[in-house]
């Protein structure tokens, strides 16, 4: 296992987590399983604690993440803005799980960064924002919840995690990894895993949950996708697919529901970028951009230069104001700029 803060920071974080009463883990936008599953992780071992703590995310969650355990008492900012507000406000101590820019915060950003209370990060996403006290930032993990894996360790706690805990952070990293099928290479993944197996999670269970469970809206909407709507650049080895709100409407389709599409593409032989565009359901005239490639092409250089966005190497995204003919304009420029790399 490794070693994840300094121990001065390790003793700041102790410091911080024993004075405070009233923490609120805040996720990002749209949280993924990571995000949910690394959040929930972190609020049963601080409540064992003995602390009040929320789990506070701007918009709603899959329903395939719905089992999760804790999930329920998750609070939606979206749905209930006064409440998860007066929450916020009433914050003494942050902990920001996967993420490491406030404006991921969307519509929650200025409620938590007005509350002067201590911010302890916990991510795994390059170049971190300075807006915590503590950062614990590994790239090179998987997961959040593979940092928050280690750092239970460092402090001396993975041993006495529960049952629903390891579930929450197993769910996590085989959310971030495809199930391990992408970006978990480190053995120090395995180590972790064999610690959490040994809580007497069903490992393969979890898995049904997540990747084996769908709406018959969303195997409809697949078909659709695949055969009408997968534009392929073969000479660039790169896709590109649209998902329009009305379309979304047409199949009954849910929050959720598309999860996973954009990585499609990629089992086509010899792909090696795969590009996502679906219209906001909350915010007229943005588009959503999500970018997944193989090896080593960087998509999320790609999202920083051509999609004010960024993530990670092989999986990232960003935001489009425009309509989705613009976008997919937009799209063909950056496949285009990126020609010597995709060729
Ligand atoms: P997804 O395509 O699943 O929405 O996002 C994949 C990854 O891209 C996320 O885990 C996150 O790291 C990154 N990402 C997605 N949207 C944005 C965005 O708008 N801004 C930034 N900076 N990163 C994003
Ligand atoms: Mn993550």
């Amino acid at each position: 296992m490794e070693k994840i803060l300094s121990e001065e920071a390790l003793s700041c974080f102790r410091q911080l987590t024993a004075e405070a009463q009233h923490i609120v883990i805040c996720a990002h936008v749209n949280p993924d399983g990571d995000a949910l599953g690394s959040s929930l992780a972190m609020k049963k071992y601080l409540s064992r604690e003995g602390k009040d703590v929320q789990v506070v995310v701007p918009t709603s969650f899959p329903d395939f993440l719905r089992w999760l355990p804790g999930a329920t008492e998750v609070k939606v900012y979206a749905r209930h803005e006064a409440e998860v507000a007066d929450v916020v406000k009433a914050a003494d101590l942050f902990l920001v799980a996967d993420f490491n820019d406030p404006s991921r915060l969307m519509g929650l950003q200025e409620t938590v960064m007005d509350n002067p209370a201590p911010k302890i990060m916990i991510d795994h996403h390059t170049a971190p924002s300075d807006f915590c006290q503590i950062v614990a930032s590994r790239p090179e993990m998987c997961a959040t919840a593979e940092v928050w894996c280690h750092l239970l360790d460092q402090m001396g706690e993975l041993e006495h995690i529960s049952h629903d805990e390891a579930v929450c952070i197993y769910t996590a990293m085989m959310c971030d990894t495809g199930a391990f099928t992408y970006a978990s290479n480190r053995p120090a993944v395995y180590e972790c895993i064999g610690k959490l197996l040994a809580c007497g999670i069903d490992k393969d269970k979890i898995y049904r949950n997540v990747f084996w469970t769908a709406s018959p809206a969303r195997m409809k909407l697949m078909g659709y996708m695949l055969y009408v709507k997968m534009e392929l650049v073969p000479q660039m080895h790169a896709s590109i697919m649209t998902l329009t709100n009305s379309e979304r409407r047409l199949f009954g389709i849910k929050n959720g529901d598309t999860e996973g599409f954009v990585n499609m593409p990629l089992q086509i032989m010899g792909m090696r970028l795969s590009v996502f565009l679906a219209e906001d359901t909350e915010h007229p005239g943005v588009i959503k951009v999500s970018l997944r490639s193989v090896d080593d092409f960087p998509c999320n250089e790609m999202a920083a230069r051509f999609f004010n966005g960024g993530g990670h190497k092989n999986a990232s995204g960003g935001r489009l104001q425009c309509n989705m003919e613009e976008a997919v304009k937009t799209v063909k420029n950056a496949i285009r700029a990126y020609e010597t790399l995709l060729k």
